[in-house]
């Protein structure tokens, strides 16, 4: 039995992590990992969460009994808020049908399956796909029988927006196709479009009546700023767009591997909602039955409590503050410092975790091979793996690649 099963290559990113842990280098850096780190290169509880973490262990009124099958609805209504804006014109009207999730990629994923049962698409069962974009979601759509095709978004000429390819692709789509968008800090690029061209975008969505298909997997994180970060999201549900947001708590409470996510459906009316959430519930029942509790009961004090609130906004601010310290150091040290050949402007435009550095292959690989510096292929760097200690290093590594 299972002789025909083939093996599978390993996760490119979670190889890339192995790398570096095996590599004995004592100046070593990784800008490959997907999570934040303190100047200190070490994973960080935020304060707020270590807070109500003790709140949560001494609170004997709690128990290990099961979630409802869509969550802690404290949680979830305070997640729609959070994202939605608290005054959302949906949130008023009752018609977000929100359901926790196992963190972003369980909201992907039951967001997907969802369309993948009742989205009547036109023709072919396809969702579009920023190109690049985030692995994962390849795989996620093609789990649930969606083809994921691509719409172009990077322009590696400018390393920054392809605006025109991204306008065009989606007048060229038939009408009601389902576009997958990141809400802010898209991933792996770090290029967003501005309010402006954010607006137009949801213009054509509007003609076009598509389905925009949300990935918010950074608010806060981004800009520093929660209500920044989700604007994009609030402005397409003012203009009356069908959209659905997947949400996730793991960057912006630090809360990777506890999986606090949500699903947020927003349909037009509360009946609709209320018809959408008893389907959710169906789907959500055959896959994880119940969703995890201590995550979703941290984040639900913390939303729900105007210190502990307060505290959370302190602590998004200071991993956002040093990942741009970070953006304007490497500039820095690459323009004037270095005078490194090119332009580099594109470290201080792009913005959340990642940046795209307009490294190639071979360069990305050169900093691997001669100094122990590990980034993916596609010349992709977190910034959260700089801090005070190594950038000067890495930008002579950066400035030693490109000069060759
Ligand atoms: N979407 C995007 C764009 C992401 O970058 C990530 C995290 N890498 C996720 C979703 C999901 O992450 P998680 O499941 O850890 O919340």
């Amino acid at each position: 039995i299972w002789q025909e099963v083939p093996l599978a290559p390993p996760d490119s990113i979670f190889k890339l992590t192995a790398a570096y842990k095996e590599d004995k280098f004592k100046d070593k850096v990784n800008l490959g990992v997907g999570a934040y780190r303190d100047d200190n290169s070490k994973p960080w509880v935020l304060p707020v969460v270590k807070k109500a973490t003790s709140i949560l262990l001494n609170d004997e009124t709690l128990d290990h009994e099961y979630l409802p099958i869509t969550g802690l609805a404290e949680y979830t209504s305070a997640a729609a808020k959070l994202i939605l804006g608290a005054d959302s014109p949906a949130v008023k009207a009752g018609r977000v049908s929100s359901v926790q999730t196992i963190s972003g990629t369980g909201a992907n994923h039951l967001g997907a399956l969802f369309l993948s049962r009742f989205y009547q698409f036109n023709g072919k069962k396809q969702v579009f796909l920023s190109n690049p974009t985030w692995i994962n979601h390849y795989a996620i759509l093609r789990n649930v029988g969606i083809e994921p095709v691509e719409y172009p978004y990077y322009d590696p000429k400018t390393i920054g927006l392809d605006f025109e390819g991204f306008i065009n692709s989606l007048k060229s789509a038939p009408e009601r196709s389902v576009f997958l968008i990141h809400a802010c800090a898209h991933n792996p690029t770090g290029v967003d479009p501005t309010q402006e061209q954010w607006k137009a975008i949801a213009e054509v969505i509007k003609e076009k009546k598509h389905y925009s298909f949300f990935d918010s997997a950074y608010q806060g994180f981004a800009s520093g700023d929660l209500d920044k970060d989700a604007w994009a999201v609030r402005y397409f549900v003012e203009q009356g767009l069908p959209l659905l947001v997947c949400q996730s708590f793991a960057k912006n409470a630090g809360l990777y591997g506890e999986r606090v996510g949500a699903l947020h459906i927003v349909p037009p009316d509360a009946e609709t909602a209320n018809r959408v959430k008893s389907q959710l519930s169906v789907l959500q029942r055959s896959e994880i039955s119940n969703p995890p509790a201590h995550g979703a009961r941290l984040v639900s004090l913390i939303l729900n409590d105007a210190g502990l609130f307060e505290e959370w906004k302190r602590d998004i601010r200071t991993m956002a503050g040093r990942i741009i310290d970070m953006r304007n150091e490497l500039h820095r040290q690459l323009t004037e410092v270095l005078h490194t050949p090119g332009s580099w402007d594109h470290i201080l435009q792009q913005i959340g975790m990642f940046s795209f550095t307009g490294l190639n292959p071979a360069q990305s690989q050169k900093l691997i091979d001669e100094a122990h510096i590990y980034l993916t292929q596609n010349g992709r760097i977190s910034m959260a793996g700089l801090n005070s200690h190594n950038v000067e290093y890495v930008a002579r590594s950066i400035d030693g690649v490109v000069r060759g």
